[in-house]
């Protein structure tokens, strides 16, 4: 079995994780790679979690910001599209700082979108216990100013772009951004493209809500529809519903050993069937990912899971 960042880390116990951050598992990145996606639409992959922009004569629209280390290495990238001055709205997915982060720095140049949950909980210090990892407070330059609470438009750059909120998938506060013009999806922590996700279940996340969430997501998207994941190569409707599917297989999986008894570590000693075994390469191992799918159906089971 090839074992993860996380997994050598963790096995062999050298190094705390408290110096990973929350699903920092993409490569140490000194520059942005910028794909066009689709007439002036781009994806921008960093270190954290993938980017969109939106540019044109209004300005710039982003999608997430990366870590507050990136800032300096996102600026630059920036230049292509008219620099930061022309920044005019950061849209946040979700609160994680992989994705916010660079709010610490932007806040100041855009109006920030988001959930309204995201602002609540990036108003105060949040922990993911699973990686050590803790988030100050952000100030109020670095909070989403705007916030909504099912959907809402923004009508930009002669395109309409839709937030809609998938309630309780992987934290409590996710948007995926629609453009409902060039046919493009921001799937945000809701999609890692042919990897085992990190689901935040101390923020509201739960593993079997997250493959519902990406089932009402589907009935935005044809097979021309092109998805830009929060993690990993940009995708289409088929990686999309692979994705849904190994959620709720591997969560069957799971769920018959729970019922047979088996503790976590049994479970975890037994793993997933070799059918998901290419899932395990990029972020989490097979035991981290069983690890959270169990605890997942626990919270279930044990109806502390409130909608
Ligand atoms: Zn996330």
């Amino acid at each position: 079995m090839k074992l993860t960042k996380l997994g050598i880390l963790a096995v062999a116990g050298l190094v705390t994780l408290s110096s990973i951050g929350a699903e920092d598992h993409h490569a140490a990145s000194a520059s942005f790679k910028t794909t066009k996606v689709k007439d002036n639409l781009f994806m921008l992959s960093g270190k954290g979690g993938n980017l969109a922009v939106l540019n044109g004569a209004q300005g710039i629209l982003m999608i997430d910001d990366d870590y507050k280390a990136m800032s300096p290495v996102l600026t630059e990238a920036l230049r292509s599209f008219g620099g930061v001055d022309k920044l005019t709205y950061i849209i946040n997915t979700h609160w994680h700082g992989d994705h916010t982060e660079g709010n610490l720095f932007f806040g100041e140049h855009a109006t920030i979108v988001a959930h309204d949950n995201v602002r609540q909980r990036l108003i105060t210090p949040q922990e993911i216990k699973l990686f050590k990892k803790v988030t100050e407070a952000y100030p109020e330059k670095a909070l989403p100013s705007v916030t909504y609470d099912s959907k809402m438009h923004l009508y930009f750059n002669g395109e309409d772009v839709e937030l809609v909120h998938l309630p309780n998938g992987h934290t409590d506060g996710d948007s995926v951004i629609l453009f409902k013009k060039a046919n493009v999806v921001h799937a945000g922590d809701h999609f890692f493209n042919g990897i085992f996700p990190f689901v935040d279940l101390e923020h509201g996340g739960n593993v079997l809500n997250m493959a519902h969430n990406i089932s009402e997501l589907l009935k935005y998207v044809n097979g021309e529809t092109v998805i830009i994941p929060g993690h990993g190569a940009i995708a289409g409707k088929n990686e999309l519903v692979a994705f849904r599917d190994m959620l709720v297989g591997t969560s069957a999986e799971v769920q018959a050993m729970i019922d047979s008894g088996m503790t976590m570590e049994q479970a975890k000693n037994k793993g997933l069937s070799e059918k998901w075994e290419p899932w395990t390469h990029g972020f989490l191992s097979t035991p981290v990912w069983l690890g959270i799918v169990y605890q997942s159906l626990m919270q279930d089971k044990n109806n502390t899971f409130n909608n």
